[in-house]
């Protein structure tokens, strides 16, 4: 159900109950007609006469019938919010927008919600921030504050439409690349806009699968949303069978997204010059055309002391 009908439906169970008080408490729907009716004369007063005495003696009126329903609604312990709808926002009265015309809070949440959803990162990735990123165990911890600082800004440049910036984020497996490409998402995510979050074997799969098996329409859709959303993570590169047909549509993916300015980021354990022998130069031109590298080194694997950290609070 979309919003209008969710709304409609949400106005007929009010409607609805009230009727069904009609049935049970006497008098109550002759006032409701009544007050009706005056709000309808007042209407037409101050449009059609301008009357200011016999607006304000309608006014009156319906305020006392208020107060009898008021009474009356006491009386049958029934609280007068019955009249409205149980809206969800009620800012917006569910309708996402307001009066003004202007989108509302809850809409522009439900939309980052979707867009979280689709980003294709998962619950645990989605509680990777900066602020829970230990820098303890690092060789240089100032060093990587720097990164991590590097890294924030470049969350915010992607958030506000102004970075000319790409990502290489390189480390030994467990270093915390996927900790921290996942908080430059998520700040990315939460400033409303679009990510897609793949890890290369999954992102190339799902390339081969629309392109061979999917209608040509489906196919031209995923593949605007790879090339046009905000942010394209690639994450764990190399881990993957290295065939010509990944290098192409990886030459591919990179080349469009740097022509549009729109960033990405590659996560590996491969070094340029391991990506250059296991793709091809033209897949470490494009990186290197673009992206600043950002190396995560440190003696010991960051995900296992994240474990030990988190067994030691339990
Ligand atoms: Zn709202």
């Amino acid at each position: 159900m979309n919003r209008e009908q969710l709304r409609q439906e949400k106005q007929k169970q009010c409607d609805d109950y009230i009727a069904y008080l009609y049935g049970c408490i006497p008098n109550l729907e002759a006032i409701d007609k009544a007050i009706g009716q005056k709000n309808v004369a007042m209407i037409r007063s101050g449009i059609l006469h301008k009357n200011k005495a016999q607006q304000s003696a309608l006014q009156q009126e319906i305020e006392a019938l208020m107060k009898e329903r008021h009474a009356l609604l006491m009386q049958y312990g029934v609280d007068e919010t019955v009249y409205k709808p149980k809206w969800d926002c009620p800012l917006c009265e569910d309708r996402g927008y307001l009066a003004d015309g202007t989108l509302c809070k809850c809409y522009q949440q439900e939309r980052i919600q979707k867009i979280i959803e689709q980003s294709g990162m998962s619950a645990a990735m989605q509680q990777y921030r900066f602020e829970n990123f230990y820098l303890d165990g690092f060789d240089k911890p100032e060093d990587i504050q720097k990164k991590v600082e590097w890294c924030k800004q470049f969350a915010r440049q992607i958030e506000n439409g102004t970075c000319n910036d790409s990502l290489f984020l390189r480390g030994d497996v467990g270093r915390g690349k996927t900790h921290l490409s996942s908080a430059i998402a998520n700040a990315v995510l939460a400033g409303g806009k679009t990510v897609i979050y793949k890890r290369a074997a999954d992102l190339f799969d799902m390339i081969r699968r629309y392109k061979y098996e999917e209608s040509t329409q489906r196919w031209h859709e995923v593949l605007d949303q790879l090339i046009s959303c905000d942010l394209l993570v690639i994450d764990d590169l190399g881990a993957e069978r290295t065939t010509d047909f990944v290098t192409e549509q990886l030459v591919f993916l990179l080349e469009e997204r740097n022509y549009r300015n729109k960033p990405w980021i590659i996560n590996s354990n491969l070094k340029l010059s391991q990506i250059q022998d296991s793709y091809n130069t033209r897949v470490s031109d494009r990186i290197m055309d673009r992206a600043t590298a950002i190396l995560l080194e440190r003696p010991n694997s960051y995900r296992k002391e994240q474990a030990e950290q988190r067994m030691k609070e339990l």
